[in-house]
């Protein structure tokens, strides 16, 4: 049996136009070929999002790694502005170019395939492998890998370790691999007073100066210093808005909203907290505050150890570059894993992810498989003497 080829199935994938949460096509060009290797497949369709379950060997084989991602994308946009249709696959200069080339059906190729070779051609005499692939990573993300893990409870299944094929490195092939994320919370603040004349503001209850001054403490306020597994947490004002047209005018309201990424220092919770502490401060100022919060995810990370060592030898090996263990960046549907196994994130240079003109080095589909494969062989010889390492 040849090897499957993850560069082609990638372009085969961008011409599925899989924009969150229509499927595509996507689920259906991956599943027959896992069926066609031995992996048994359930479709779990949740509210309105297609998602994929996969497993190849025993459900209660001792060790089961599992693969996770999406082949959802981000819409494209104008596909005037794209150099070649966002949509077509088209290889080019050694790239494949389209929409969801990085993020992440080149990873999603490149695991499949893996996954693929690796039980047709050198099966594990006790072991199973999960593939677990999403619809709705791009959106809101209730009802693609949360409603795996759902379903996979249910029904007795259960990965002992997994790794998400999203894009971790930030220039070169191989330097970094996510072993954890931040947490992500938006707060909004509304606060009220009374309108009034601008030449008699004794009339008036300006909301205003209560409201800045309560944004200057909040952001000035220290979060923490950060930690050997975590930069500092970080809390960053992203609007502020009066929508008030008259300079003669004190409004009676102003609204600001504020995002902060935090470590394994703090939860949603004791931020929360924090911010209503905050605000019943500025509310003795006679102004009424009112605070809207939305927690995104919580911080996690996989203690560095054999399962961390695994995968950063298997990149090293194959890349030439000892990776760097990081916890940057947005969220992931890792931070939904992590309540299930230890799981880390390892997958190609994000540089374009998202943008007018997605390509990825067709070189690096390849080393991708490559490297997965080599964790799928070091992981079925040698198992990570660990199965702890989450916390929160
Ligand atoms: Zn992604």
């Amino acid at each position: 049996m040849p090897a499957t080829d993850p560069a082609e199935l990638t372009a085969r994938l961008i011409r599925c136009p899989s924009v969150t949460p229509q499927e595509g096509g996507a689920l259906g060009l991956l599943q027959p070929m896992l069926e066609a290797a031995g992996f048994s497949c359930t479709r779990i369709d949740r509210g309105g999002v297609a998602n994929l379950f996969a497993r190849w060997g025993a459900k209660d084989a001792p060790l089961r790694f599992g693969f996770n991602g999406h082949t959802d994308v981000v819409p494209p946009g104008d596909p005037a502005d794209w150099r070649y249709d966002p949509f077509a696959g088209v290889e080019a200069g050694g790239r494949l170019w389209g929409r969801g080339a990085c993020d992440m059906k080149s990873g999603v190729a490149a695991f499949v395939a893996a996954a693929v070779d690796f039980v047709t051609k050198t099966p594990p005499a006790e072991g199973a492998v999960i593939v677990t692939i999403t619809g709705d990573e791009e959106g809101p993300s209730t009802d693609g890998t949360v409603a795996i893990l759902d379903w996979m409870h249910e029904n007795g299944e259960s990965m002992s370790h997994c790794l998400v094929g999203e894009p971790t490195c930030p220039q070169i092939m191989g330097e970094m691999i996510k072993h954890g994320r931040r947490g992500s919370m938006t707060a909004a603040i509304t606060a009220r007073g009374v309108q009034g004349h601008a030449a008699y503001p004794h009339r008036a209850r300006n909301p205003l100066p209560a409201l800045v001054a309560l944004l200057d403490r909040l952001a000035r306020h220290e979060l923490d210093r950060g930690n050997s597994n975590f930069d500092p947490s970080t809390l960053a004002l992203t609007t502020i808005d009066t929508g008030n047209p008259a300079s003669n005018v004190i409004p009676a309201q102003a609204r600001a909203v504020l995002n902060i990424r935090f470590n394994d220092s703090h939860t949603g919770t004791s931020l929360s907290e924090w911010l209503e502490q905050e605000i019943n401060t500025a509310a003795e100022t006679g102004i009424t505050f009112d605070l809207d919060i939305k927690v995104s995810g919580e911080s996690f990370v996989t203690a560095p150890g054999a399962f961390t060592d695994l995968v950063a030898r298997a990149v090293k090996t194959v890349c030439g570059v000892a990776p760097e263990l990081s916890t940057s960046g947005g969220t992931s549907d890792a931070r939904f894993i992590k309540d299930h196994c230890p799981v880390v994130e390892f997958g190609l240079v994000g540089q374009s992810m998202h943008q007018v003109d997605e390509h990825v080095e067709i070189d690096h589909i390849h080393m991708l498989k490559a490297v997965y494969l080599r964790i799928l062989e070091s992981y079925f010889d040698q198992r990570p003497t660990t199965t702890s390492g989450t916390g929160t």
